[in-house]
């Protein structure tokens, strides 16, 4: 069984308990202490003032008892009788008389002896004890009545008597008369009754103390040993303790005597009990202890309830903190009132518990939904998705994704905070459309995907349909209207796959494949699936060709048209695959471009034409090496940085390198790509637009661009020959490019024809098959001291330099 609280002692109510009762009993232990001492001090004081008076009252009482045996010595010798008795004495038989007459007296007064003497103080008769003796100690009494103060007392044989004598006249003197009374046990039960004081009698010196005289004659020896024992005098009252408990306080009182052999005093042993005198207190002791209990049972179920007060609250503080520490935040702690710091404690406990779960809200929300549009977040889509397969695996249902087209676009050219609104805007239209019913979230970026419960392919597909066309009504935002469109991917349960990350997987690769192809929605269909699979292994054998030196540094010469020497070669990269043999960069960069590989390739690269051009320079064939930018190169703030270390690390110089970069790789981010170009002229690199032509870049922003060089696409180049067209685009270009301040190059020179048109148009450089194919940049400085410049014959081009 368990104890209570309030008696365990390493528990906070129990210690309160045990403070408070502790207190209590040392105060009132403290109290009882002090009262029973003043008791015990006052009844000693009252005791010794009681014996102090009680020997003069002894002696008071003695004195009174004298003057009434006086008055009864008076009454005889004036008794009629006696007198006439008395006057017998001389005759014959006349003593007889008298005698008979004291002792009838003797008898009727209680006297212990009574007699009568002569005018000479001789006996003439008496009756009791030794009535001899006490006419000899008779004779030193004074004449009459006993004065004050004076008792009177004789003792005979140590034993204490009264004596009064009084004369007889009839008229003339004839004697006295004298009476004896044996002192006893009544005077002192006066004199108890009187003080509360007993009194023993005694006779001492000479001796051990004898003859007690004493209303408590069994205890008279041992009080009579004690006294001895503790020398008291007259005026020191001593201690003196019975055998049977009874403790007293006792003090010594010598008595007036006669007739005592010398040394020999008669005494009153007065005593005094203490216990007696402390008993009028033991009432009020009761009541102190009947208080004390009363109080200690008070005081304990005060504390206890007190202790409850306090120990009660903190407990509750304790189980809500315990609930805090276990996450629960529901529950709130309640505030005990009235009780000071602890209601304090618990307010900001509660206090505490509100902003906790405020907290957690908030971080639930930041880790479940998305702020921007309050749809669920990609998280959350996922764990609902695994439960709704979970509890429902018979079930069919969809998964659909959604991805934005151009959405970086919108966000790049109208700002992000039009680009967020779109978003919220996009949101809102696909909510509306896919019900409440069905699980609608944000998975991040421009991508949203939704959960149909329930959706057969069907089904699936009049959604996304309708979404997609929904995205045929532009969204306005503000002043802007915006065209969005959207690649929708579908992948269905359990049809497609059973597990989550299948399922998202899967619509995810619709998704895009939607998106490559324009589709606007598509199924999943495994064979998807198998292409993604073929990358992926593609990846893995890039990384090897890097790892294991599988590419190969191809290089193109340019000829310089104005000079007629090369000074300059294009890197174009080949890669020895182990199997299929020398593969195109047209197999690779591509791919490599979409998983952004490509920045490892273009590492590549650089550092290889770095290092040829440093070697052929010192072969003596200088050259400048031109190098493919991707866009994902373009993109990367760190381009310049790297290229600038690789450089320091290879020994090479800005200018020995020249940078292509495509227009559309301008055209996906100008901004950025304009910052890097800057940055890399900045270095000393030249840079040159690559395919000019192909793309939709503006003039605007070819003005802009810190380029010295525009390559012609060799698709105009090689249908030159046979498309006036064509020609007429390369000759403004040139002229164009010549009126910007920059270099042309033509590039897809395949006959000498081409090589002369272009020449004779003002082109500065040419690069074709017809000068020299790709080869391995080993080759280059052999083929660059063997080889030399074609002519060029203006005559044979005839009309075609008529654009
Ligand atoms: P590009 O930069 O425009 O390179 C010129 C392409 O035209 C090269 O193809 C070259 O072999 C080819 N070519 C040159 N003269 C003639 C000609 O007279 N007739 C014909 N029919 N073709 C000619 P290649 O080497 O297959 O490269 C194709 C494209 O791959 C390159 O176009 C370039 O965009 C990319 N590429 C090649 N190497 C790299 C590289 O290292 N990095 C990057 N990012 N791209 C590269
Ligand atoms: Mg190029
Ligand atoms: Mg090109």
């Amino acid at each position: 069984m368990q104890r209570p609280a309030f008696l365990d002692l390493r528990r906070l109510e129990g210690r309160i308990v045990a403070l408070f009762l502790g207190l209590l009993l040392l105060v009132q232990l403290g109290s009882v202490v002090l009262v029973n001492r003043s008791v015990q001090a006052n009844a000693e004081a009252s005791i010794d003032a009681d014996l102090k008076t009680a020997g003069h009252r002894l002696e008071r009482l003695l004195f009174q008892r004298v003057l009434r045996q006086h008055d009864i010595a008076v009454l005889l010798a004036a008794d009629d009788g006696f007198r006439s008795a008395v006057g017998l004495m001389h005759q014959e038989a006349g003593t007889e008389t008298l005698r008979d007459a004291l002792a009838n007296h003797a008898e009727r007064v209680g006297a212990a002896l009574v007699a009568f003497e002569d005018l000479e103080h001789r006996l003439v008769a008496g009756a009791g004890v030794q009535p001899g003796r006490f006419v000899g100690l008779a004779a030193d009494l004074p004449e009459g009545a006993p004065a004050e103060g004076d008792s009177r007392l004789v003792l005979v044989d140590e034993k204490p008597y009264q004596l009064v004598r009084v004369p007889v006249r009839a008229p003339g003197p004839l004697g006295a008369v004298l009476m004896g009374f044996a002192l006893d046990e009544d005077v002192l039960a006066d004199l108890k009754g009187l003080t509360n004081v007993d009194a023993l009698l005694l006779v001492r010196g000479g001796g051990p103390w004898r003859k007690p005289l004493s209303l408590e004659a069994d205890k008279a020896p041992m009080l009579m040993e004690q006294a001895a024992q503790a020398e008291m005098g007259q005026n020191q009252a001593r201690r003196l303790n019975l055998p049977d408990g009874d403790e007293r306080r006792g003090r010594l009182f010598d008595l007036r005597v006669r007739g005592a052999a010398s040394g020999v005093q008669l005494s009153a042993l007065l005593t005094a009990s203490v216990s007696e005198a402390i008993g009028p207190y033991n009432s009020l002791r009761w009541t102190l202890l009947a208080l004390t209990l009363a109080g200690v049972v008070a005081f304990a179920i005060g504390s206890v309830v007190t202790a409850r007060r306090i120990s009660g609250p903190i407990g509750a503080l304790a189980r809500s903190a315990e609930r805090l520490g276990r996450g629960d935040y529901d529950c709130p702690v309640q505030a005990p009132r009235n009780l000071g710091e602890v209601s304090e404690l618990a307010q900001a406990f509660e206090t505490m518990r509100q902003g906790i779960k405020a907290r957690e809200a908030d971080v639930h929300r930041l880790a479940f939904w998305d702020p921007l549009t309050d749809l669920p977040n990609r998280a959350q889509f996922v764990e609902r998705l695994r439960t709704w397969l979970r509890e429902h695996p018979q079930e069919r249902m969809a998964v659909l994704m959604l991805d934005l087209d151009r959405f970086k676009h919108v966000n790049d050219v109208l700002g992000h905070a039009v680009g967020d609104q779109l978003l919220q805007r996009v949101a809102e239209r696909l909510q509306a459309q896919a019900g409440s019913r069905n699980l609608l979230a944000r998975l991040g970026g421009d991508e949203f995907a939704l959960l149909f419960e329930g959706a057969a392919a069907s089904q699936a597909l009049g959604l996304a349909r309708e979404m997609a066309q929904g995205f045929e009504r532009p969204l306005s935002i503000g002043e802007q209207t915006i065209d969005v469109s959207a690649g929708i991917g579908i992948a269905l349960f359990p049809d497609h796959a059973r597990d989550a990350d299948a399922l998202l997987g899967h619509a995810e690769l619709a998704m895009y494949a939607a998106k490559r192809g324009q589709h606007g929605v598509l199924l999943y269909d495994p064979a998807m699936d198998e292409g993604s699979q073929q990358s992926l292994g593609l990846l893995t054998e890039l990384r090897r060709a890097v790892e294991q030196e599988e590419l190969r540094l191809f290089l193109q010469p340019k000829l310089d048209l104005h000079t007629r020497e090369v000074h300059s070669a294009e890197a174009l990269v080949r890669w020895q695959h182990p199997t299929r043999g020398l593969v195109p960069p047209g197999l690779f960069i591509p791919f490599a471009e979409q998983t952004g590989f490509v920045r490892q390739l273009t590492a590549w690269v650089l550092r290889a034409s770095a290092r040829f051009a440093v070697e052929a320079e010192a072969l003596g064939c200088p050259l400048r090496i031109s190098v493919n930018l991707s866009t994902r190169d373009l993109l990367d703030a760190e381009l310049p940085d790297k290229i600038r270390t690789m450089l320091q690390q290879e020994g090479a110089r800005p200018e020995q390198l020249c940078l292509e970069i495509t227009e559309s790789a301008i055209m996906d981010d100008p901004a950025r790509a304009l910052a890097t170009t800057e940055q890399l002229h900045a270095m000393g690199f030249r840079l040159a637009i690559d395919d000019f032509g192909t793309g939709y870049s503006s003039l605007a922003y070819l003005k802009n661009l810190p380029v010295q060089e525009l390559k012609i696409d060799q698709s105009f180049v090689m249908a030159m020959e046979r498309e006036a067209d064509d020609r007429k685009i390369v000759r403004s270009t040139i002229d164009l490019a010549h009126n910007l301040g920059l270099a042309v190059v033509a590039e897809g020179i395949e006959t000498a024809t081409a090589l002369a048109l272009l020449a004779h148009w003002g082109c500065d450089e040419a690069q074709g098959y017809h000068l020299a194919k790709p080869m391995p940049a080993g080759q280059l400085p052999g083929w660059w001291q063997a080889w030399r410049a074609p002519e060029f014959r203006d005559s044979a081009l005839g009309p075609l330099t008529t654009t």
